[in-house]
């Protein structure tokens, strides 16, 4: 049900941002408020039971469902951003892409060593970010209690890749 009503929603914009990729366009759903309030309702039902201490969204789509996920479940939320965004100071990765690297930050006092973070973000593709922020969250003390997005690009595989991390997988739209 929440499945069809998110595909529907979303808009596929060929060739954006480059030749080839399909990107998928998830701005139609932010102007309906019932839709927004039923995506956060399914990801509070389907993460019964899991330890939650604190919500960390990707930079930047990341940041619009995470931020009321993390409220409706009375946790604080964290940003995950891109270099450079962060005023305190920071712990950083950096991570392959496609081609070059990119990296991310977090603030050294994001959260406590031994809580448990869900990583959140609008869509998994390769799970190349995820991962990184997994492993910045580890190095930092921090547990993966597990993963949540609204859409999930099956054909790449992000799923194979982040369960070994941790199983708790939650993706709305697959
Ligand atoms: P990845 O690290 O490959 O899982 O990429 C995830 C990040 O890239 C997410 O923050 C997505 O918002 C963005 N992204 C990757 N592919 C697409 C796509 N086809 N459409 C929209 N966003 C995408």
């Amino acid at each position: 049900m929440i499945a069809q009503q998110i595909k529907a929603a979303i808009r596929d914009i060929p060739d954006f941002p480059k030749p080839g990729i399909i990107f998928k366009d998830i701005t139609p759903i932010l102007k309906d408020p019932e839709l927004c309030e039923n995506i956060v309702e399914a990801f509070v039902e389907q993460l019964k039971g899991v330890r939650i201490d604190v919500v960390a969204g990707i930079e930047s789509r990341g940041f619009l469902f995470g931020l009321t996920l993390a409220t409706k479940l009375g946790v604080p939320f964290i940003p995950v951003r891109k270099a450079g965004k962060l005023p305190f100071t920071i712990k950083q990765k950096a991570y392959k892409l496609e081609y070059g690297t990119a990296t991310i930050e977090l603030h050294t006092d994001a959260f406590e060593p031994g809580q448990h973070i869900l990583l959140h973000d609008d869509l998994l593709a390769t799970g190349g970010t995820v991962t990184a922020a997994s492993e910045l969250i580890k190095e930092m003390g921090g547990v993966v209690a597990g993963f949540s997005f609204v859409v999930g690009l099956g054909f790449l595989n992000g799923r194979e890749r982040i369960t070994p991390i941790c199983d708790k997988l939650v993706v709305l739209a697959d």
